[in-house]
């Protein structure tokens, strides 16, 4: 089986394992995390599959972080973390590219999430 077929993210990307998307378009994908850090903790990727961030070409990259900032809008977080690994020693989990948009809830407040439009 080659990696593309047994990927876990490229199977969530054809709605083959069930994900809470929270957006879609042409070259991109966003779902939400399933251990998630904080609430809306979402994850944004290429449907272009690649291991890291070196293996994709670059007209697969350019959606990604303003989708992450659109999520970021939607969950009301007005702080937030961006991260994304490449390789083991970085934690990197999954051999699918994907940026983490980890919202910082406001302890008092939460969150108000509106999920963009898709
Ligand atoms: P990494 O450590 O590779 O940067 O993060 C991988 C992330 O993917 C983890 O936060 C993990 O919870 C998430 N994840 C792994 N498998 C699934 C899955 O089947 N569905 C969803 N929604 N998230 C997943």
């Amino acid at each position: 089986m080659s990696r593309m077929a047994s990927c876990i993210f490229c199977k969530i990307i054809k709605g083959e394992i069930p994900s809470m998307k929270v957006f879609e378009s042409e070259k991109t994908f966003a779902f939400l995390d399933i251990n998630p850090l904080s609430a809306g903790h979402a994850l944004v990727i290429p449907k272009h599959h690649g291991a890291k961030l070196t293996d994709i070409p670059d007209d697969s990259l350019t959606e990604l972080l303003p989708v992450a900032k659109k999520i970021a809008l939607a969950t009301g977080a007005e702080q937030f973390n961006i991260l994304q690994n490449n390789g083991r020693m970085a934690h990197q989990l999954v051999d699918h590219v994907h940026i983490h948009m980890i919202p910082k809830p406001n302890e008092t407040e939460g969150l108000g999430i509106q999920w963009p439009q898709q």
